[in-house]
């Protein structure tokens, strides 16, 4: 899909906003949504979207709900860092297929990072639901 592609409102995470696909959720408010990435690229692995803008990806975002969402990855980074001690927190959001964007809801990745792990491939293993819930449990306890 181009950058320039409209915004489809059956996309997976439109349907996870409304409740109709399931998530392991870190971090809700009346604006954004955190959850675990299914397909983490490491332990730890959170998505932030914003669940009041229709946007494909950075270039139709409102700025009110870009600073919305980067306000939650802040909060959520922080938490991250207190919950899992990784190494270092990459911040990602990729704009159109050519960049690796595969879901069309804008959204930005937290990946936690660490000297002696390698990370995995981007939206390849799915991991077990056991496993995010835990994970989930360790950030959300230190929000
Ligand atoms: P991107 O490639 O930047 O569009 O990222 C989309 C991300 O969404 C990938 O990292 C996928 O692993 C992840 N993903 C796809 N489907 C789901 C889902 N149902 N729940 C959580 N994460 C998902």
């Amino acid at each position: 899909m181009s950058l320039q592609t409209t915004y489809d409102s059956d996309n997976i995470f439109a349907k996870i906003i409304r409740g109709e696909m399931p998530k392991v959720a870190v971090y809700e408010d009346d604006t954004t949504l955190a959850f675990m990435d299914v397909f983490p690229q490491s332990e730890g692995h959170t998505l932030v979207i914003s669940k009041t803008a229709s946007s494909v990806n950075l270039l139709d975002m409102p700025a009110d709900a870009l600073a919305d969402v980067m306000a939650t990855a802040q909060k959520v980074a922080r938490a991250i860092n207190r919950g899992l001690k990784p190494d270092g927190i990459r911040l990602v959001q990729f704009n159109g297929a050519p960049a690796g964007q595969t879901v069309f809801h804008t959204h930005v990745h937290l990946i936690p990072m660490w000297e002696d792990r390698p990370l995995g491939r981007h939206a390849s293993d799915m991991a077990p639901v056991e496993e995010l819930e835990a994970t989930a449990e360790k950030i959300r306890h230190e929000l």
